[in-house]
């Protein structure tokens, strides 16, 4: 896992280019700056790289893999108070305890089983990050995520049954598709339920995304360059 990462001087200057863009694009959308909350998605990124952006000031950050963000995580969240870390990758039941310890936020709820794996976890830890439900906005087989007609009903699952904090609504559209009709479907679906975040954007259209609604965009290749494996 090794990704060709710009020059350490590199990282600072693309995140403030990525920060212009989301400001200029909640300009464009009028909406405040702080509106949208900017992941820096690091998976696959070295804990060196990972550092010159915290030292950039940047503090939330993606990643898609438990096993891996357990093995750089921790020691960075000891040396910089103030992490917010986003799991943005799917969840396997008995990678939960893990989960539940190193994450702040855990955007990939999609199944009563994780659901309520979370919930027992949380309730035996006290520990409870905010949680968002993974929508398969373009039906697609083999992504993750909750049918939009089943959305409603899992949200209110996941909320009434297993009390979990549920913060909004994430999507992955589909590669070759126009993303802004996903991103649409997103937000009208958060509104209908009356949640408030919407996770969606990433390097090549969150810009969309930002104009219709994003409240968290996740954006790694803009920052970090590019990966060499494919996820
Ligand atoms: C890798 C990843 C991203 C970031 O993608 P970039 O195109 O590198 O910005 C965003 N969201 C998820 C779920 C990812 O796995």
């Amino acid at each position: 896992m090794t990704t060709e990462s710009h020059s350490a001087a590199e990282i600072p200057a693309r995140l403030n280019l990525v920060r212009e863009e989301i400001r200029l694009a909640c300009e464009g959308a009028d909406r405040p700056a702080d509106a949208v909350e900017l992941v820096a998605v690091s998976k696959t990124v070295p804990a060196a790289a990972i550092e010159d952006a915290i030292e950039a000031g940047q503090c939330v950050f993606g990643e898609n893999r438990v096993q891996e963000a357990h093995a750089k995580w921790p020691a960075l969240k000891e040396l910089h108070a103030g992490i917010e870390l986003h799991l943005i990758g799917p969840l396997q039941t008995n990678k939960v305890k893990d989960a539940v310890a190193l994450f702040d936020v855990i955007q990939t709820v999609d199944r009563p089983k994780l659901a309520r794996a979370l919930a027992e976890e949380m309730e035996r830890t006290g520990k409870r990050p905010g949680c968002f439900v993974q929508v398969n906005t373009g039906e697609e087989p083999q992504k993750a995520g909750v049918a939009p007609d089943d959305v409603a009903e899992f949200v209110e699952l996941c909320r009434e049954t297993f009390n979990l904090p549920i913060m909004g609504l994430m999507c992955i559209p589909p590669f070759d598709e126009e993303p802004a009709m996903h991103f649409a479907l997103l937000a009208k679906l958060a509104d209908e339920l009356g949640l408030s975040d919407l996770s969606m954007g990433m390097s090549g259209d969150f810009e969309t995304a930002i104009a219709f609604g994003a409240t968290y965009v996740r954006v790694g290749t803009a920052i970090f360059g590019e990966r060499v494996l494919l996820e």
